[in-house]
């Protein structure tokens, strides 16, 4: 039988050795890494396409950018950062997945991702969905008339559209208007009962950023740039972000 030889790196420029020395504190080499599993024993994305934190930055320790290029278990990683709070030597995996990700072309990324940042970048709204603002008022405006109606203990209740000064700019999640709109209430009746001063605006109430898990700076800053600009238009004290 044929002897499959791997090789690892060889006299390759690596992209990633570059990138995985930059992310260890303190100047730290490589073989600070103890490979003591921490960071996969925690992670949501251990065993899917194969691989793990460790095993991902064994790899790319080890030069093998084109095997990582390939894999589509970069874009499995939710980056929240748990292998970071566990990893004793603290590397920032996450941030070495995203430049992975910057380097596939953009529209060969994942469809359900590049699609819900370009519903994203496509109005005001922010909203993965792609739903205008004008289309959110007038849902959060006929849902609340129809709970103040249904329920008379919740007839003082509002939920406010660009309110000016308040406490709180909230947003939302994305499909609820569109799909789940009854599911936007019981935020809105807890926020009513604590007496608290909020507002949603209409331009950038979409919550989530897919622009960011797509590695797409731009887009990513965009999203954030016309929801806090919404938020510093009306005066409000405290960007709540609900997703
Ligand atoms: S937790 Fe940190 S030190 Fe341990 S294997 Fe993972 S990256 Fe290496
Ligand atoms: S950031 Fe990615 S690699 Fe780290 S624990 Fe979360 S899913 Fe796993």
């Amino acid at each position: 039988m044929a002897e499959e030889v791997i090789k690892l790196g060889g006299k390759k420029k690596s992209f990633f050795i570059d990138k995985v020395k930059e992310l260890l504190p303190e100047g730290g080499n490589l073989n600070l890494c103890l490979t003591c599993g921490a960071c996969s024993s925690g992670c949501p994305a251990t065993g899917l396409a194969g691989m793990d934190p460790r095993k991902f930055l064994r790899m790319a320790a080890l030069g093998m950018d084109d095997e990582i290029i390939k894999s589509d278990w970069p874009w499995m990683c939710t980056l929240c950062q748990r292998c970071i709070y566990v990893c004793p030597m603290k590397i920032d995996i996450p941030q070495l997945v995203y430049n992975v990700r910057t380097l596939r072309p953009r529209e060969e990324r994942p469809k359900g991702i590049l699609g819900s940042c370009d519903m994203a970048i496509k109005n005001e709204s922010c909203s993965a969905m792609g739903t205008p603002p004008d289309d959110f008022i007038f849902v959060v405006e006929d849902v609340l008339e129809e709970y103040q109606e249904a329920q008379p203990e919740f007839k003082e209740m509002l939920a406010p559209l660009d309110k000016k000064g308040t406490q709180f700019f909230l947003n939302q999640n994305s499909r609820e208007p569109v799909t789940e709109p009854d599911e936007m209430v019981p935020l809105w009746k807890i926020l009513h009962l604590a007496g608290v001063d909020w507002t949603y605006g209409s331009k950038g109430w979409g919550g989530e950023n897919y622009c960011m898990f797509l590695a797409d700076d731009k887009s990513w800053e965009k999203i954030v740039q016309t929801q806090t600009n919404q938020c510093h238009e009306l005066g409000c004290s405290v960007y709540l972000n609900t997703e």
